[in-house]
């Protein structure tokens, strides 16, 4: 795992370098955030899901915002309970699209920390768990990254973010909240009630 990390350094692959395939990649990137955070009961918000032409290879999709505590601080232990549950879902949305962009890609490569998403659901863990960057980096590829390629294999979860994906290339790269989460509606995705967000 630690020398695969090291070879991802260099590691660029041919699509990056195709404006067609990397608007795809993009598209399935965003989707594969929008259709599992959907899935956790979050709804696209504000600025909706947008693929950016100016910078390519980079989009948006606004879901976030969550807020968590290191669990020392959160009250009873049912309330760590549910810390651990936003931890995992907050992991596995912040995953969801290089999971869902690598799989639409035929790529069998996981990300770099130099991946913002790796990056935050890394410093998620530290935060939550209080515990280093080590111990966070093991529980991130032994737990959360097996756990976000489940997700996104399941047949509906896929179905939703290639039809999201599509929507996103066919409304020129962005889609308005309402208009996501009436296509996310329509997916067939089952969204997991959210009452452990408060
Ligand atoms: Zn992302």
């Amino acid at each position: 795992m630690v020398d695969e990390n090291k070879q991802e350094k260099t590691w660029s692959p041919s699509y990056l370098r195709e404006p067609q395939l990397l608007l795809r990649a993009t598209a399935f990137h965003e989707a594969g955030h929008a259709v599992v955070g959907y899935r956790y009961g979050k709804f696209v918000r504000d600025n909706g899901i947008r693929i950016d032409f100016i910078r390519p290879g980079l989009g948006n999709c606004h879901t976030r915002g969550e807020y968590l505590f290191p669990l020392q601080q959160v009250g009873d232990s049912m309330m760590r309970g549910a810390q651990v549950k936003r931890l995992r879902s907050e992991c596995i949305e912040s995953l969801a699209g290089h999971a869902a962009e690598f799989r639409a890609m035929a790529i069998r490569k996981w990300v770099t920390l130099e991946c913002p998403d790796t990056r935050r659901a890394l410093e998620l863990i530290k935060s939550v768990r209080e515990c280093g960057e080590q111990t966070a980096m093991l529980e991130l590829e032994w737990t959360y990254v097996p756990a976000t390629r489940r997700m996104v294999r399941d047949q509906a979860i896929w179905q939703g973010i290639e039809t999201v994906a599509k929507e996103l290339l066919k409304a020129d790269g962005f889609l308005s909240s309402d208009k996501a989460n009436s296509i996310l509606e329509n997916t067939g995705v089952i969204q997991v009630s959210p009452t452990y967000w408060r």
